[in-house]
């Protein structure tokens, strides 16, 4: 009877595994025809600056228009290009459509921002990173300045002193860093000071916590002033709402991005003031 039982349970379990297996297989393979198709797209979300209300910056999010299966968001599809080595293509991909779009936003004379680019630790650890955003922006003809890195912060724990020297070569580029995600990677606080990061990026979690419990207030508040007191810019995810808006502000959090701004968007349905 319990090997029956047994035997069941490892049916199903295989079942699932065949199906999780057969997707990613499917997924990898779409994957390369998609840059040629041209079936990926950026969709940009603004950062505002939370004093003056000024636009700072655009976020590049990543989205895959699949011909069987519409729009893939990057969560079902960026952990698979990371395995099998795809990411670095498609960030190549990322990186320069950004680059090129803010070069356009900046010659339609609007008033300038950044644009922040999300980049994956394989990526970061390629050897030829650096050399490739140096290239970008030099075609693309995007001042470095103009261009914010977005690497979340799990990166900090892997090959620790490749991607810190890599971080201060990008550094010295003169392009912006930002931790994404901050406060889900476990960092120690000391750790921090020794990585060449301008921002901090608070993970969308806290946020969401502000309405709820007075342990998201206490947490926001916390490293809002550990990023003031390291020199550092801190960037609120996710803000949906007014009550954390304000709280936010209140607290002197200095950037602020959410879906109580904008929802991420592509080009064309993006409007400027
Ligand atoms: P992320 O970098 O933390 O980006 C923020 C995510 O939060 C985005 O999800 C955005 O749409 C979502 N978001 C923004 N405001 C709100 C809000 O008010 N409420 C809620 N519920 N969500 C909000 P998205 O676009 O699905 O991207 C998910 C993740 O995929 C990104 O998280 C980033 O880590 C990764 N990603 C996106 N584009 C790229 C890319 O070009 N390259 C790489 N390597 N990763 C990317
Ligand atoms: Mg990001
Ligand atoms: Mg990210
Ligand atoms: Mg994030």
């Amino acid at each position: 009877y319990t090997k029956k039982f047994k035997k069941n349970i490892y049916t199903l379990y295989s079942e699932e595994l065949d199906a999780k297996a057969s997707y990613r297989l499917s997924i990898e393979n779409d994957l390369k025809v998609a840059i040629q198709n041209d079936e990926l797209e950026l969709f940009y979300q603004p950062i505002i600056d939370l004093n003056t209300n000024q636009l700072k910056a655009m976020e590049a999010l990543i989205r895959w228009n699949h011909r069987e299966h519409g729009l893939i968001s990057p969560n079902d599809f960026i952990p698979i290009a990371e395995e099998s080595g795809q990411i670095i293509e498609i960030g190549s991909w990322v990186l320069k459509t950004a680059c090129r779009q803010n070069k356009k936003w900046q010659d339609s004379g609007i008033l300038p921002f950044k644009v922040a680019v999300n980049v994956s630790t394989k990526q970061l650890q390629h050897y030829n990173f650096i050399h490739s955003v140096a290239k970008t922006l030099e075609e693309e003809m995007l001042e470095p300045k103009w261009l914010e890195l977005e690497v979340t912060e799990s990166i900090l724990h892997e090959d620790v002193e490749f991607i810190k020297e890599n971080l201060l070569r990008l550094k010295e580029l003169g392009v912006c860093l930002s931790i994404d995600d901050f406060g889900t990677g476990y960092t120690s606080l000391n750790y921090l000071r020794e990585y060449p990061f301008d921002k901090i990026k608070i993970d969308r979690s806290f946020i969401d916590d502000i309405n709820r419990d007075l342990n998201g207030k206490r947490i926001t508040s916390a490293v809002i002033s550990l990023a003031h007191s390291l020199n550092m810019n801190v960037v609120a995810e996710g803000i949906e709402n007014e009550t954390q808006l304000n709280y936010l502000s209140d607290e002197r959090c200095d950037e602020g991005q959410g879906y109580f701004f904008n929802r991420p968007l592509p080009v064309n349905r993006l409007k400027f003031n």
